[in-house]
């Protein structure tokens, strides 16, 4: 065991280091390393490793704050019993972040409630931990964003800001129809990602409805050109999570555009 003014001095040098982690725990690790005769290195290997544990875990609050996830949902909370539809292991092959590494993007189509942005966030998470830089928008959040960008002049902040990450979560893709200065930098932003940098997207329109959505079939064309071109699709068919509880205490009565599939593969 250290003596106490050793002690002091130990954990006054760590925190002039600010190695504010191993000065709180170099003490009773001291005691333990006495009591447990341990080797110089297994100490001084515990010690570092505590260190390291905190700024991880700092870092991974920091990243995931900034990441701007709208809730904290992991992959370990979708109950895939319930959404059949969702292939468990094409979910946990995305989780393995292949898909990042090579620049791919997904796509999580389908109606409202059947996970899509839940599956989003479960993947964002997963990159996060990772180390990899993760940033979400919604596109009528991004469609706001980009109106006041435009007359700032700061478009090409914005773009250079969505261009970064390793990871971008374009949500509800859809919703809102594009008009054309969203629409051409939607285009220019997906242009920009592709092969170089993960685009996850989520809409609850199909793809022949996307010419619609951008009031312009040679932009909506050319977008999906590249979005589709190293993808993974997954096509969500069921019912909505967030009505399961109304409807099996039959309070709810959804409308039969609801029940459809909205989205399907073109
Ligand atoms: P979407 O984006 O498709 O509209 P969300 O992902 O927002 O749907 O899901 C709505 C709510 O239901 C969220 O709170 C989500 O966590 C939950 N949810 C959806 N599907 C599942 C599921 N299969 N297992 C667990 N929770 C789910
Ligand atoms: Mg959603």
């Amino acid at each position: 065991m250290a003596k106490p003014s050793e002690a002091d001095q130990l954990r006054e040098t760590l925190q002039s280091l600010k190695l504010d982690c191993m000065a709180d725990t170099v003490e009773a690790l001291c005691e333990q390393a006495a009591k447990e005769t341990w080797t110089y290195a297994t100490f001084l290997t515990r010690l570092l490793s505590e260190e390291l544990a905190a700024r991880e875990h700092r870092r991974l609050a920091v990243t995931t704050k900034m990441a701007h996830l709208p809730f904290h949902k992991t992959l370990a909370q979708f109950d895939f019993a319930f959404q059949p539809s969702v292939d468990k292991r094409r979910i946990q092959e995305l989780a393995s972040l292949r898909f990042v590494a090579s620049g791919s993007n997904v796509l999580f189509l389908g109606p409202p409630g059947v996970g899509k942005t839940h599956l989003a966030i479960g993947l964002g998470l997963k990159a996060l931990e990772a180390g990899l830089s993760t940033y979400f928008v919604s596109v009528p959040e991004l469609i706001d964003q980009i109106s006041q960008d435009a007359q700032r002049g700061q478009l090409l902040k914005r773009m250079q800001q969505l261009c970064k990450p390793r990871v971008l979560i374009l949500d509800e893709m859809g919703y809102l129809p594009l008009e054309r200065p969203i629409a051409t930098f939607l285009f220019q932003l997906v242009a920009k990602r592709y092969e170089k940098g993960a685009i996850i997207l989520s809409s609850n329109k199909s793809f022949s409805e996307w010419g619609d959505l951008f009031t312009d079939q040679v932009l909506a064309t050319a977008l999906l050109d590249r979005l589709l071109h190293h993808c993974t699709l997954i096509n969500i068919r069921g019912q909505s999570y967030r009505l399961k509880e109304k409807r099996q205490s039959g309070v709810f009565q959804p409308p039969p555009a609801l029940e459809a599939t909205a989205a399907e593969p073109s």
